[in-house]
């Protein structure tokens, strides 16, 4: 018998969790040979949600309830929610508001026995999203895989599944600002995508308001690339190399009998900008030494173990 638990953060969802606790019962009792633990983390909501929750527990000893404090945010909750699930061969990432179908949960674990470490699931199509959300997050997308190195592929969900392993490795990391899947994707190991249709939410409205998911764009941006701190340092360079040649042109022709080229003002404007270019230059430089603290900083392990064979205790990294 193989253990599986399914993380769920929830928020404001109230009204979802009868529906999604009775969907996840039915799809995972048929389930051969896997027991199935449900590992519910309320992040804070200001409903009541929890009632609900401990309503489900107090009959069904497979649900498992963590409370936070406040609200921390999804990615803070998946988090709680994953570390509290160490000892099973497998976790499943969910959203409570049923936009990812229990009735996947057979082919994620399908896929897993294949021989997957990390089962990702992409949505074909969304529906009643706003066109706002869209164009976002299609740029989102775009940005971070043109800056951040990693292949980020658009339109995947939370809706995964995690070998042990990669939940082992990712116990590790310890960086604050966090994004959930980022740091998933980080990881390695391998990975399987698979399709779903995503239906609009069942209940309820997205608790991800639009500044919350700026700053999430922003914090994955900045804790996968240093390119944001590198780029004002080559403004620099080309803000200098335009306008040293500006005035190296401006004396030039003076020399030649250009009297015109070299007006006061126009010698103010050029070396003023010249000037400005080598700050940039100095910043760009300073940034490079802050990007290095950076990353010693975010503390991420250096390198990920797959497997230890015939080790007795575990041995650092
Ligand atoms: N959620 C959470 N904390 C928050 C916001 C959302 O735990 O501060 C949960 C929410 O209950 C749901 C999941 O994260 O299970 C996805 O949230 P939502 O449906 O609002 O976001 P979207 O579908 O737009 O990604
Ligand atoms: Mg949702």
């Amino acid at each position: 018998m193989r253990e599986i638990a399914i993380v769920v953060p929830v928020y404001r969802e109230a009204g979802n969790l009868p529906l999604l606790y009775t969907r996840l019962k039915q799809v995972t009792s048929g389930l051969a040979d896997i027991r199935c633990e449900y590992i519910f983390v309320n992040d804070g909501s200001p409903d009541n949600s929890l009632d609900v929750l401990s309503g489900i527990a107090a009959n069904d000893k497979q649900v498992k309830v963590i409370d936070l404090s406040r609200n921390f945010g999804k990615e803070i909750a998946l988090t709680a929610g994953v570390h509290a699930a160490k000892h099973v061969c497998a976790v499943i990432c969910m959203d409570a508001d049923l936009q990812h179908p229990p009735e996947f949960i057979p082919q994620l674990i399908e896929e897993w026995q294949k021989g997957a470490e990390i089962v990702a699931t992409k949505r074909i199509s969304i529906e009643k999203q706003p066109l706002l959300r869209k164009v976002g997050s299609y740029l989102y997308y775009w940005l971070m895989s043109k800056i951040s190195g990693l292949k980020i592929v658009s339109q995947t969900t939370d809706f995964r599944l995690y070998d042990k392993k990669v939940i082992e490795a990712f116990c590790q990391a310890t960086e604050r600002e966090r994004m959930f899947r980022g740091i998933m994707d980080w990881l390695g190991f391998r990975k399987v995508y698979i399709e779903f249709r995503a239906d609009a939410r069942n209940e309820g409205a997205a608790g991800y308001s639009y500044a919350k998911l700026w700053s999430l764009a922003v914090n994955s941006i900045t804790s996968f690339s240093l390119w944001p701190l590198r780029i004002t340092g080559y403004l620099g360079v080309v803000i200098t190399a335009v306008s040293g040649g500006l005035l190296i042109w401006m004396l030039g022709s003076y020399l030649l009998g250009n009297k015109a080229a070299l007006t006061p003002i126009a010698i103010v404007v050029v070396a003023n900008t010249f000037l400005i270019g080598i700050v940039l230059i100095a910043i760009g430089l300073v940034a490079l030494y802050i990007g290095t603290i950076h990353t010693e900083v975010v503390n991420r392990p250096l390198y990920i173990v797959r497997e230890r064979i015939n080790f007795e205790e575990k041995v650092g990294n």
